[in-house]
């Protein structure tokens, strides 16, 4: 069932959850132990992310640097079958330019529309960790929006072999990515907004955050939508503190804020344990006004600590 039907037809909030596809080699139990958890909490649907390769320099046993290609966490399109046949569970694969031509692209489509799968998060992906901007695979996507444009191309039946007869339309729901402290590389907020505008006009059926932890800069971020048309549902994607680490690492990787009273008392902890139970507690009181504000879906991402996250789910509920 796609993102926008369980939306629509929702009589309050929703839950959904972001997983990793596990490290490469520690094989798919460990995610189902996860997933146990996760289902508990009824979740309507559970997103998979897509990690892209990465050049890597390996030292020889003549000391020399070889480069190799790593990929440290394949199988997203498998692991969201997976999910769907064992748990019942719709599942929405992370869909990104990164690394992918467009007949890959094609194939990745036709591959999940095989395995049942009527959703997509479209993303253009981060820089290739060498890398120091974006650089689209040739032959590939450089924006999330020509990714999404090719969905719906597939979704009207349209190829990229034009003397296709016949072609099967797929049926894929789109979602795309927003960011209420802005994209890291945009000039300013009102630019990223109109990119953002042009992904919704161009068929986006909904927007999921990046993560916040102000409320007040989703809620602004949601009028700045609203005043310039965007009238999709609009996803808070939500995650907790659970150590000292993140004052630094989450304002580096992901180009958001703490907020002050939120830095302050996780500077005054003495443990990880104390910075998780403030974590905890501040996801909590997130998770509650954001719910009374009516919000569509509470969408966590469950990366580093997902205990914290079904602690929240389970108060909420
Ligand atoms: P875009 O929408 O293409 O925007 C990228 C930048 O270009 C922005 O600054 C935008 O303002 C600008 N822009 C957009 N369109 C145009 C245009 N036509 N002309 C000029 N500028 C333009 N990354 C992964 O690798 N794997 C994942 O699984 C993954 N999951 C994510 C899930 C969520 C909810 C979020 C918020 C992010 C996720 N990311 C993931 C990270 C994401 O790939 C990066 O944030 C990436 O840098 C931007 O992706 P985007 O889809 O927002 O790009």
């Amino acid at each position: 069932m796609k993102v926008i039907d369980h939306i629509n037809q929702a009589k309050g909030t929703l839950i959904s959850f972001e997983i990793l596809p596990p490290l490469k080699g520690k094989g798919i139990q460990s995610l189902y132990k996860l997933m146990d958890e996760l289902m508990e909490h009824k979740p309507s649907f559970i997103n998979v992310t897509y990690h892209r390769s990465e050049h890597v320099f390996k030292k020889t046993a003549t000391g020399d640097f070889k480069k190799v290609i790593v990929r440290k966490r394949p199988g997203t399109e498998s692991i969201c079958a997976a999910i769907m046949n064992k748990y019942d569970v719709d599942t929405v694969p992370h869909l990104i330019c990164g690394g992918f031509d467009i007949n890959e692209t094609e194939d990745a489509l036709i591959n999940l529309n095989y395995l049942g799968i009527d959703n997509v998060l479209v993303l253009r992906g981060d820089a290739a960790k060498n890398e120091t901007n974006f650089e689209p695979e040739p032959g590939g996507h450089k924006y999330a929006i020509d990714l999404l444009r090719q969905v719906n191309n597939l979704n009207a039946g349209v190829y990229l072999e034009e003397d296709l007869k016949h072609s099967i339309r797929t049926k894929f729901c789109i979602g795309v990515a927003g960011y209420p402290e802005k994209h890291f590389e945009a000039p300013n907020m009102e630019t990223d907004l109109q990119y953002l505008k042009q992904k919704v006009d161009a068929g986006a059926d909904y927007i999921v955050t990046q993560m916040f932890f102000d409320n007040a800069k989703y809620f602004a971020f949601v009028k700045a939508c609203r005043d310039m048309g965007i009238t999709v549902p609009i996803i808070p994607g939500l995650k907790p503190v659970y150590s000292k680490k993140q004052l630094t690492v989450l304002p580096k990787v992901f180009h958001i804020d703490l907020p002050t009273d939120l830095s302050n008392e996780m500077i005054k902890c003495k443990s990880d344990e104390e910075v998780e139970k403030l974590g905890t507690e501040w996801l909590y009181q997130q998770s509650v006004e954001l719910k009374k504000s009516g919000v569509p879906v509470l969408h966590y991402y469950t990366i580093g600590k997902p205990g914290v996250v079904c602690d929240v789910v389970k108060r909420l509920q």
